[in-house]
This record gives C-alpha cells, sequence and structure tokens, in this order.
C-alpha cells in the first residue's frame, strides 16, 4: 500500500485525484489533505479517507472545522497556513505528496517534501515556473521522483519511456487553444469573465481555466517542461490541436515522433503518477477511432495571445524572470476574476512587471521569495 497526501485535495485535481484513490481498491492510502478554505467538502473527504492530518489554510476556518470535529470525536490534527501545509506534506509516512494546490504557494511545502526524500506527484507547475532550477537540483541531490500530473508532461514522460535524453530533438507541445481560439486582438476586447470560464475540452480550476484562455496555460507548461525535461527552449514547441486527443509529443533525432493520446480526462495522468512504474487497469473511456472524425493543428497565434510569447521571453531572460511572469499572471487573473480588469489586460499587466525586473541569474529561494512579493507589489498597482 502506498502512502499519499495530497496538497490541494478540494480542487479540480485534488478531487479527481481521490477518485483514483477510491478505484484503487486499497492500493493507495491518504495520510493528508488540505483546503484552502472549503471545509464543508474536507470534512466529508476526512469522513470517507480517514487522513491522519489535514491543513486548512485559512486560521478562522480551520478553528471551525476542529470544533466541528472535535464534537464528532475525530482525531485527525487540524493545522494551518503555510507550516501546515509544511507539516502535511512532510510527514514522514508519506511515500507521494501530489502538489495540487493553485498558485505558487506549492513551492515551499513541494520542496520541504523533496528534502525530506518524498517522492512528488506534481499538477502545480507554477512551483516549477518560479522555483525550477531549486526544484529540479533538489529533487536529484535527494533522489526524489518529480511525477508529471500536467496532461502535457505526463505524455511527453510517456513517450519519453524506454527512450534516451541525447536522442530528442524537440518536443511538441499540444494546446486547446481555449475558447477564444481563432479571434483576433480586436475582437477579444470585447470577451467577458464567464466566456473565459468556458473552456470547450477540459472542467478546471478558475485560475488554470483563465490560463488556458490567455495561453499563459501554454507559456507556463512551456516553461514547466524545460525543468521536468531538461531541454533548451528551442527544443520545445507549441500546436494547436483543438480536439485535445493527443497530449504530446516527442520529436527524436531520427525525426520518428511519438504522440500519446487519450480521451481528454486527468485521471489518467493522476493514476499514471501515483503508479508509476505499473500501469494499471481502469474503467475510464477508451478512445473510438470510428467517432473522431478529425485530429487537425495550427500554429499558435503569438499576436492575439501574447501570454506564450512572453513565457518564451521569460526563459530566454533565464533566472528570476520566469518567477516574475508567474507572479504577475496570479496577480492579472485574480483581478481579471474580481472584474477589476479586462482579458486583454492580463498580458499587458504581466508584460509590464517583467519590463521593470533586473534578472537575478543564479537565484537562491529567498532571491525567488521576495522577488515574487516585489512582483505581486508592481502587478497589483498597475491601472
Ligand atoms: P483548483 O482551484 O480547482 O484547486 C486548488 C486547490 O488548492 C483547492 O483545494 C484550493 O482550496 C487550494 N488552494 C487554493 N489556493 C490556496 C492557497 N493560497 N493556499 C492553500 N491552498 C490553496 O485548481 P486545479 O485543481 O484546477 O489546479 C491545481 C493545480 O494543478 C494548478 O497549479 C493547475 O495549474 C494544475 N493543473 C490543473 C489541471 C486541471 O485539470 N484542473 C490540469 C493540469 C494542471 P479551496 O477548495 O478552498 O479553494
Ligand atoms: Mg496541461
Amino acid at each position: 500500500m502506498k502512502n499519499i497526501s495530497i496538497l490541494g485535495s478540494t480542487g479540480s485535481i485534488g478531487t479527481q485525484a481521490l477518485e483514483v484513490v477510491s478505484e484503487s481498491r486499497d492500493a493507495l492510502n491518504i495520510v493528508g489533505l488540505t483546503t484552502n478554505t472549503s471545509i464543508d467538502l474536507l470534512e466529508k473527504q476526512i469522513e470517507k479517507y480517514s487522513p491522519e492530518i489535514v491543513c486548512v489554510m485559512d486560521g478562522n476556518a480551520a478553528l471551525t472545522l476542529e470544533k466541528r470535529l472535535k464534537t464528532r470525536g475525530s482525531l485527525v490534527e487540524v493545522v494551518t497556513g503555510l507550516e501546515g501545509l509544511i507539516a502535511v506534506a512532510t510527514i514522514s509516512k508519506n511515500d507521494l505528496l501530489l502538489t495540487a494546490v493553485s498558485g505558487m504557494i506549492g513551492l515551499q511545502p513541494t520542496l520541504a517534501a523533496i528534502n525530506q526524500g518524498i517522492d512528488i506527484a506534481l499538477a502545480n507547475k507554477e512551483t516549477l515556473v518560479a522555483g525550477g532550477k531549486i526544484v529540479m537540483d533538489a529533487a536529484a541531490s535527494n533522489g526524489v521522483s518529480l511525477l508529471p500530473v500536467d496532461s502535457e508532461h505526463c505524455a511527453i514522460f510517456q513517450c519519453l519511456m524506454g527512450n534516451k535524453h541525447k536522442e530528442i530533438e524537440r518536443i511538441i507541445i499540444t494546446a486547446s487553444g481555449g475558447p477564444f481560439r481563432g479571434r483576433n486582438l480586436e475582437q477579444l476586447q470585447s470577451v467577458t469573465l464567464e466566456q473565459a470560464l468556458k473552456h470547450p475540452n477540459w472542467s478546471m480550476g478558475k485560475k488554470i481555466t483563465i490560463d488556458s484562455a490567455t495561453l499563459m496555460n501554454k507559456g507556463l507548461e512551456v516553461i514547466e517542461a524545460k525543468w521536468l525535461f531538461n531541454l533548451r527552449q528551442d527544443q520545445i514547441d507549441v500546436v494547436v490541436h483543438p480536439q485535445s486527443i493527443i497530449h504530446s509529443m516527442v520529436e527524436f533525432i531520427d525525426h520518428s515522433t511519438m504522440a500519446q493520446m487519450g480521451m481528454p480526462d486527468m485521471a489518467l495522468p493522476i493514476q499514471i503518477a501515483f503508479f508509476y512504474p505499473d500501469r494499471i487497469a481502469n474503467n475510464r473511456q477508451a478512445l473510438d477511432f470510428n467517432r473522431i472524425r478529425e485530429l487537425t493543428f495550427e500554429e499558435p497565434d503569438l499576436i492575439s495571445f501574447p501570454c506564450l510569447q512572453l513565457a518564451y521571453d521569460a526563459l530566454e531572460a533565464s533566472g528570476t524572470m520566469s518567477c516574475v511572469l508567474n507572479a504577475a499572471n496570479e496577480v492579472s487573473v485574480a483581478r481579471f476574476l474580481n472584474k477589476e480588469i479586462h482579458f486583454c489586460d492580463i498580458p499587458r499587466i504581466n508584460r509590464m512587471v517583467m519590463e521593470k525586473h533586473d534578472v537575478i541569474s543564479t537565484p537562491t529561494l529567498d532571491d525567488i521569495l521576495s522577488v515574487d512579493k516585489w512582483a505581486r507589489q508592481i502587478a497589483i498597482a498597475i491601472k
């Protein structure tokens, strides 16, 4: 039996991961769960999965849950704040930690788990975007596996099985194009929050859904792929593939290209990370090639969707620039969700914060944390 803790168990990935645990017939055991504020759902998860420890990020919500659990005679330990997240991440019983919080709040708990030698199933791409080198170095020196849960990276991971790193020519990350695919800059001026929240193929948390509409999600994935697979940025291409059937591809030096295909369902990448190196049977839907009439491909439109270009620019600038882009984007997306700014302000704010930043080329963790804080302050203040 494998002991697993989940950071962000009440989110889209977290709840799907718990379904995989339920379907695993006792092969997986839950040790710790966490939420930001969703204590009603967390309480149900505690009842069903009997964790030893839970973290509620919000202090008041943590107190409320603690009281409720006490009246029920529950023995679950309730912790709170970043320290609480780190406590769940590093509990010594963990064989694997699924990092499925949204945003760069995942960085420190993930690093702490790595430093305890705990393997990581990584959904939280912002962790690698902000702290890529530090995280990868820590994983290497602790002999820890970083198993990608992002569907594109899981696809690349599968295509690379049995192949050598030096034989990679390039990777091709697929993108659905989001709800505004095909629109030009002028047409994007009139899009609304409600339209941006309607993703054509995937049901996900709000932040990543907006990132998918701006193509920032693809940009963050380019940076994530650079670190996970140790690639140069000129080896990472993006192609728009609206059907989301091919989850990504690897082209080798002999120009043979491997693609991983499947229905758009995050249960598969989660399951692969949980059971690696084994594959296990499941009852999920298989591809039906009699129904899939076509697989199509388009070049991404970097003029209408500048966030993808910003990610390449951040990689070019290297050092702390990706951290700055991520922090600016977390703030601009939150402001858009709050209806303070327009959709097209997201790339504008992200770019302006990047332009103000003096890169630190080999940052420490403290540098990353202070640059993140700085970039958020700038992004909040831009009109
Ligand atoms: P959700 O918003 O659905 O869930 C996020 C989870 O993290 C929730 O449990 C939430 O608690 C918790 N959380 C949010 N903010 C904080 C915080 N500041 N401190 C502590 N906990 C917090 O996100 P998703 O599940 O969609 O995405 C999670 C991560 O996985 C993201 O990094 C995303 O990019 C990545 N990912 C997601 C995919 C998807 O299909 N959803 C696909 C590939 C990657 P609460 O319930 O209280 O809000
Ligand atoms: Mg993805």
